[in-house]
């Protein structure tokens, strides 16, 4: 079982019967959605809020193929779902790998808007924060008033109207794309990351489509050492053979030789595929490509929109200065927290069941590490909330 193991002052098993219980879903990504779809089969009252577009960070790295087929990336039952409300839809076939965009086409957003869905869905709706409707956070977790209080949340609309709506249960399903990590030192910022934000990209550039013109020719350092700063590096390899003046330094704190871990038996070949091409790269010094290895960053100051950037880092123990034309931190990304600061959440946790009862943090947003999470862990950890709620668990911590 994938989230078992971990023990947490056990929350009661949940005594209600679900057609009296309103669940609030927050995220419209693909876990938000499938959790939507089972949970209005088995009766809940539900709302689901996305800040954004739905699947809104998929669509920002939309290019981006998949690594896990078609199949692998959708359940039965959504499919089901779009096949019941869609009849003439023309699905991918289950073993083909499609770009994020295919994805949301030809899935979610059918899926969206099918009849179970479509009602319940609240786009472009910000989640501000979430707290227990007449209690502080220093009220136990333990404490019966926590269970029997409603959770009050603060929400916004795209016309900036603010509310507060009450519930009994909440599904975090934010993901993580939203918040980047930190580029310097240790996870923090780097002197003057912060003042120069804007101006550095964090997320999964479309360096071969709609920024293509942004990077070609240019001088760019890339830091990072996981899959999104291996698909940069690759596809950044790939338009300087087409625009020779291109040229990229990839930094990384990797140890001299392969910067990106393979997986043995990766059962994923693209994704086996991709390290190895650029793991590749960094050996060959090809595709105008400088590798530097165990490399901490000390600085990024961007000398203004447009007009460069000088990077600082340790190579090794040594100082060395960039100056260069772009900088590309694909450093990852962090949960928000702050969402439910004022509730007893803990982050990462192998176990779904949280101190704070009737909340779920669920999708990638519960993984340690949103670099190995799949959608079908995502999926079945669904299986295994539901079947606690139910009462179907023969988990001992919902008995
Ligand atoms: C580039 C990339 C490629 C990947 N490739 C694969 C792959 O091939 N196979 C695989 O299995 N997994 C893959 N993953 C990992 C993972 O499956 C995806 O990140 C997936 O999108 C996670 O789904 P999710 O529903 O948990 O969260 P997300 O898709 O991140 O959805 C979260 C949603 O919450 C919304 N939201 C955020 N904050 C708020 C708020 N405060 N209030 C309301 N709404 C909010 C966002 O707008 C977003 O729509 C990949 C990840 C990345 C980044």
């Amino acid at each position: 079982m994938l989230w078992a193991g971990k023990l947490f002052s056990a929350p009661a098993k949940p005594k209600f019967k679900p057609a009296s219980q309103r669940l609030a879903i927050l995220g419209a990504g693909p876990i938000g959605l499938q959790a939507a779809l089972q949970a209005v089969r088995e009766g809940y009252q539900v709302t689901v809020y996305d800040k954004g577009e739905l699947a809104d960070h998929i669509r920002q790295w939309g290019h981006v193929k998949l690594f896990s087929p078609f199949g692998l990336n959708t359940t039965e039952m959504g499919i089901e779902a779009i096949l019941r409300d869609h009849k003439d839809h023309t699905l991918p076939q289950p073993n083909e790998f499609v770009t994020g965009t295919q994805f949301r086409d030809s899935y979610l957003i059918p899926l969206s808007m099918t009849s179970s869905l479509d009602p319940i869905l609240k786009m472009k709706t910000e989640v501000l924060a979430i707290a227990r409707t007449g209690l502080f956070h220093s009220t136990a977790a333990e404490d019966p008033r926590r269970a029997n209080a409603p959770f009050r949340l603060h929400i916004r609309d795209d016309k900036k109207t603010e509310s507060f709506v009450e519930f009994d249960l909440v599904f975090d399903c934010t993901g993580t794309y939203s918040q980047h990590r930190w580029a310097g030192h240790g996870g923090i910022s780097a002197l003057n990351e912060r003042s120069s934000e804007n101006q550095i990209a964090y997320g999964l550039e479309d360096i071969l489509g709609t920024r293509r013109a942004y990077y070609a020719g240019k001088s760019i350092i890339v830091i990072g050492g996981g899959y999104s700063a291996a698909t940069t590096v690759c596809n950044l390899a790939t338009l300087a053979e087409e625009h020779s003046a291109t040229w990229v330094f990839w930094l990384s704190q990797a140890a001299k030789g392969s910067p990106i871990p393979r997986i043995a038996n990766d059962t994923f070949r693209e994704r086996d595929r991709l390290a190895a091409k650029a793991n590749s790269l960094a050996a060959r010094g090809e595709g105008n490509l400088e590798y530097h290895p165990q490399t901490w960053i000390e600085e990024i100051t961007c000398h203004g929109p447009d007009k460069g950037f000088r990077v600082v880092g340790k190579c090794a123990g040594q100082e060395q200065v960039w100056e260069v034309d772009r900088v590309i931190a694909n450093v990852g990304y962090r949960p928000n927290t702050s969402l439910f600061s004022e509730l007893h959440v803990q982050i990462p946790s192998s176990d779904f069941r949280q101190p704070e009862p009737n909340f779920f943090v669920l999708g990638c947003k519960s993984a340690s590490s949103d670099r190995t999470f799949l959608l079908q862990q995502g999926y079945e950890q669904l299986e295994e909330v539901f079947a606690f709620l139910s009462g179907r668990s023969s988990s001992p911590m919902a008995a």
